[in-house]
């Protein structure tokens, strides 16, 4: 990786194996001349457009999607403009694979079929020194960086080293959905052990085969880190992502107010799904102010959704308490209420004064919600005799099945629109395809994070914002409900789609960006045209002159 580091243009062999300056056989005849290329590529030159086309083939070509996303792994590493181009130009087709669900499938397999590193590795035989191991990194001006554990990877639990696929592939979302430079963006794994034993008996485990670091131990590595990634990289983001619930929520406590960093499960997810509430509301003609709220899990996306929940309807008039009181959770042991004595603190905002119930249907009945919202990682749960009762209790049902990957939602979109005779506003996590039912055509929206977090990076990187807030993700969970259009619901959809999720994201950054300046989170002066200021950070993937790249480095 040559772009940014050294000042010196590359030629030749060294140039083709730079991924950020490679474009192949798309390099023109008075490159190839210039930049000492001549016969080391086949004479004939393509468009990147006729590029992306090979990309595409190739892609349809692979027998299953671990390989489709080992193909596209693979195009990042050789030609990253390529990889982006095509992603953002197939982004429906190409998001389920370099994300959930496939990714899910890709971590499982990581150590297997590992190839080539990506990101930063940190132990806890870096304590002391964690700062040396970033300034390894060869870009300085990293803006963006996705940091895990591993400890919770989508709903599949502990994989260890094997989860660095999910900020690798949060990174290219980053860049293909809001344009962040790649050289931009910083992909992280704390490795503080396992404490899946599978993985430390697998002699091929890319991680450390010991058990995962905890208590004090592990809050100072943590400390260490984030006051290491701050200081090397100024104006840095720092996401936290899938790390385990009881680590996330303090996580966030501990640092929400001395850095510019965040929780994309548990605030990236609320800032979804409440847009997704506001547009169901909004198709089926109903006020956040009335709703009924069950979660099926009470961990950091159910939380997190029903934190910002309750303040956007405190926001529309109610009484926190009655706002409070509007949302309910099931955790693995049953109804969160007050006479329970294990609940963790997190949960006991939401914990009513109200007979215990073990049974999801029983507390259906009990409650009689207007929406049931699915984060429990849990697969069909919501089963036919629930989605039965949901149809019976409301005209249009709200059904989210969150849990991802695929293998892991609440429901399927047939089962949610078969047992409430196609009446729920239906989303889930990951995606579904259409559903045909007696002549009509159901879209089932996807509640993916991806609608926020591009959008919410892109506003806080180019105001240079020094926090990231839970004011932002309401803003943006408000712009991204607006650019749902009517075409959409006609549909069913209660998202837009990902072929315009690029000004989709960059309208969100301008919300969030507003409300960095409104705030003073920011010692940058506000530009006098945002929007066009925003848009004119957002990188490009199409191939830059060979002038241009001279000027580049
Ligand atoms: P988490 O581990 O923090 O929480 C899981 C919760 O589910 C816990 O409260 C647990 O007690 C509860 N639970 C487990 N088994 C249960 C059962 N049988 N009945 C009821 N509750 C049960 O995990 P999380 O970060 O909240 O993620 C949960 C799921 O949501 C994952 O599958 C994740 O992929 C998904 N998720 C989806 C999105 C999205 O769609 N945009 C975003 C984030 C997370």
């Amino acid at each position: 990786m040559n772009n940014g580091c050294t000042g010196k243009l590359p030629r030749g062999v060294e140039l083709l194996h730079d991924p950020s300056l490679n474009k192949g056989t798309a390099f023109t005849a008075a490159e190839r001349e210039a930049l000492g290329l001549h016969g080391l590529l086949p004479p004939r030159i393509s468009t990147q457009q006729q590029q992306v086309q090979h990309v595409i083939n190739n892609v349809r070509r692979k027998p299953d999607n671990l390989e489709r996303y080992l193909y596209l792994i693979g195009l990042q590493d050789r030609n990253e403009r390529l990889f982006y181009k095509a992603l953002v130009e197939n982004l429906e087709e190409l998001s389920p694979i370099v994300y959930t669900p496939t990714v899910g499938l890709a971590c499982q397999e990581y150590s297997h079929v590992y190839r080539r590193p990506r990101g930063l590795s940190i132990t806890r035989y870096d304590r002391g020194r964690i700062k040396e191991v970033l300034q390894n990194w060869p870009h300085k001006n990293v803006r963006v960086i996705v940091v895990t554990d591993g400890e919770r990877i989508l709903g599949l639990g502990d994989l260890g080293s094997n989860g660095m696929g999910i900020p690798v592939g949060k990174l290219s979302l980053y860049t293909a959905c809001a344009g962040i430079d790649p050289a931009a963006c910083l992909p992280i794994m704390i490795d503080v052990g396992t404490n899946n034993n599978e993985l430390w008996s697998d002699p091929q485990y890319i991680g450390l085969p010991e058990p995962r670091l905890e208590g004090e131990d592990y809050d100072s590595l943590i400390d260490e880190f984030m006051a290491a990634a701050s200081e090397i990289f100024p104006n840095v983001m720092i996401q936290l992502e899938d790390f385990g619930n009881s680590n996330a929520f303090r996580l966030l406590a501990r640092y929400r107010d001395q850095y510019c960093m965040f929780d994309d499960d548990i605030q990236g997810t609320a800032g979804v799904a409440l847009a997704g509430l506001y547009s169901a509301l909004r198709m089926i003609k109903g006020k956040i102010t009335e709703q009924r709220l069950l979660f099926l899990g009470a961990g950091e996306a159910a939380l997190g959704i029903g934190n910002l929940v309750a303040s956007a309807m405190v926001q529309q008039g109610l009484p926190e308490e009655e706002a409070i009181g509007r949302c309910w959770f099931i955790d693995s042991k049953g109804l969160v209420v007050k006479s329970r004595t294990d609940l963790a603190q997190h949960k006991q905002r939401f914990a009513h004064d109200f007979p215990f119930h073990r049974n999801l249907l029983e507390v259906v009945e009990a409650i009689k919600p207007t929406a049931i919202i699915g984060a429990s990682g849990q697969p069909a749960t919501f089963t036919p005799e629930i989605l039965t009762a949901m149809a019976r209790l409301n005209e249009r049902p709200i059904v989210f099945a969150l849990s991802n990957p695929t293998s892991q939602a609440e429901c399927t979109a047939e089962d949610a629109y078969r047992h409430t005779k196609g009446r729920a506003v239906f989303a889930s996590g990951s995606p579904f395809p259409k559903v045909e039912m007696d002549g009509q055509t159901f879209v089932p929206g996807q509640a993916n994070n991806v609608y926020i977090f591009p959008g919410v990076g892109l506003g806080v990187m180019a105001s240079e914002a020094n926090r990231v807030t839970d004011e932002m993700f309401s803003a943006a969970a408000k712009c991204l409900d607006e650019q749902v259009s009517r075409e959409d619901f006609e549909k069913g959809r209660i998202f837009p789609s990902l072929t315009r999720i690029r000004d989709v994201s960059a309208n969100i950054a301008l919300a969030v960006a507003k409300v960095v300046f409104a705030r003073k989170l920011t010692a940058m002066r506000e530009p006098a045209n945002l929007p066009g200021y925003i848009k004119s950070k957002m990188y490009d993937p199409a191939y830059q002159p060979y002038n241009g790249l001279t000027n580049n480095l």
